[in-house]
């Protein structure tokens, strides 16, 4: 029987009324076996996050401090939600032991976890699931990386006790014995270890969004989802800006070859978005999404004959790295080259840079020009598909802009555009609507 591992971020698990849809979702499909919250989020706008309260507990116990107010907080929140679902639990001694180890000097990992282990604790009882604590089936190794045949071990263990579990996110045990946590949003990174380690058909990660969109909903008014999207497409997409999944988070379903389904706790039947490993998946759309950032420059070089010059790069490259910048692209024609920089990455010092490459590489002419956003459109389809730049850039001209740069990866998964900074809000509009006219 295929099998699916959930994790439920923290507004899927803000409170009561929350905790009852993510267990309809869990019991509404037999596969769905192993479940893994994270702590209850914010229930609105300027609410604090339990684990923020649990960070808040443990500074105010190193400096000294009474902890009461925050802590009494945090018990709060679990009674009313297991009061609500009325649930015959009671947590005093968990509490008790928490309060009391916090107080003795415990880390601040461990108050930091406790939040998604008392939750974990809730869902189990709620679920009537077996609770399996993350410490005793994630383990890190001295370097803090997690160490992957302990942790392997432990869940081929654990499938053989149980067929299903309750297993709290974000945090696993070091190699010292203590609790350590992943970093923040670390939830999404058990969830993708629990998939690999339990070999799920699926991971779902149940959020508040129904899956990722074409493209940033700031800039393009209404975008529409994206149904699949491949890793790779993925990792562009994040590269410029989108945000989406952390990639320690993907990491461990993409190496067993296991897909992410993202979908909305509060909008259960919507399909959300696949996210999968075959670069040659059928796509509906040569485009699958459309990412920019502001904030770059040029370092635009040009020298007659630079083509036939042996070196020539590497002169250039020098005067970066002895100043300690990386750049993003690197566009070239026969005489021109460009370097695409991070602007803050330049740290003021464009200029100087510029002036020092073009003595580097007795350049006819070297240029810094500021201001500039890239615009990435991503797309697995593109490679099959004709024409697909002549669109984007015949959309961007009947839009009256410049196109500043341009740069298509080898691997035709994309094309990078450079427009001026105050263009960038319409050339991504005319690009989307280009690709998906309104229906
Ligand atoms: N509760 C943790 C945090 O707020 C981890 C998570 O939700 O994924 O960062």
């Amino acid at each position: 029987m295929s099998l699916k591992v959930l994790k439920f971020g923290g507004s899927s698990l803000s409170d009561a009324h929350q905790f009852q849809k993510v267990a309809a979702i869990v019991r509404a499909e037999e596969e769905r076996r192993y479940v893994v919250p994270s702590a209850p989020g914010k229930r609105y706008d300027n609410d604090t996050k339990v684990t923020d309260l649990l960070y808040a507990s443990h500074a105010a116990a190193v400096k000294g401090e009474g902890f009461d107010e925050a802590f009494a907080r945090v018990e709060k929140r679990f009674n009313s939600i297991i009061a609500d679902l009325g649930l015959a639990l009671d947590l005093t001694a968990e509490f008790d032991t928490i309060r009391r180890n916090i107080q003795n000097g415990a880390s601040v990992d461990y108050a930091a976890s406790r939040g998604e282990y008392l939750s974990g604790i809730v869902l189990a009882a709620l679920l009537d699931f077996p609770f399996v604590d993350a410490a005793d089936l994630i383990f890190f190794t001295e370097s803090g990386a997690v160490d992957d045949e302990r942790t392997y071990e432990a869940f081929y263990e654990l499938t053989k006790k149980h067929d299903r579990a309750v297993i709290p996110g974000f945090y696993g045990r070091a190699a010292d014995g203590s609790v350590k946590t992943f970093s923040r949003g670390g939830s999404d990174i058990t969830g993708s270890i629990v998939a690999r380690g339990v070999r799920a058909s699926i991971y779902e990660n149940w959020t508040d969004v129904s899956g990722f969109l074409v493209t940033n909903p700031r800039i393009v008014e209404n975008p529409r989802p994206i149904d699949v999207v491949t890793f790779r497409e993925l990792r562009e997409l994040a590269y410029m800006g989108a945000s989406v999944l952390h990639e320690d988070a993907v990491l461990p379903v993409k190496a067993a070859n296991i897909p992410i389904n993202i979908r909305n706790t509060n909008e259960p039947d919507h399909p959300g978005t696949l996210i999968i490993n075959n670069i040659r998946a059928a796509s509906s759309s040569p485009i699958t999404g459309i990412a920019g950032k502001r904030g770059f420059s040029i370092i635009h070089i040009e020298k007659d004959g630079m083509n036939k010059e042996v070196g020539f790069t590497r002169r250039a490259l020098s005067v970066l790295e002895k100043h300690n910048v990386s750049f993003e692209h690197l566009p070239s024609g026969i005489d021109t080259m460009g370097f695409i920089i991070q602007t803050e990455a330049l740290a003021g010092q464009g200029e100087t840079i510029a002036r020092e490459i073009g003595k580097a590489v007795d350049a006819d002419e070297v240029e810094l020009i500021s201001g500039l956003a890239l615009i990435a459109v991503v797309g697995r389809g593109m490679v099959r598909a004709k024409g697909i730049a002549a669109r984007i850039f015949s959309a961007v001209a009947r839009a009256n802009i410049n196109i500043r740069m341009i740069d298509q990866g080898s691997s035709e998964l994309n094309i990078i555009i450079g427009v001026d900074e105050y263009d960038f809000r319409s050339a991504m509009n005319a690009i989307y609507a280009e690709f998906f006219p309104q229906d």
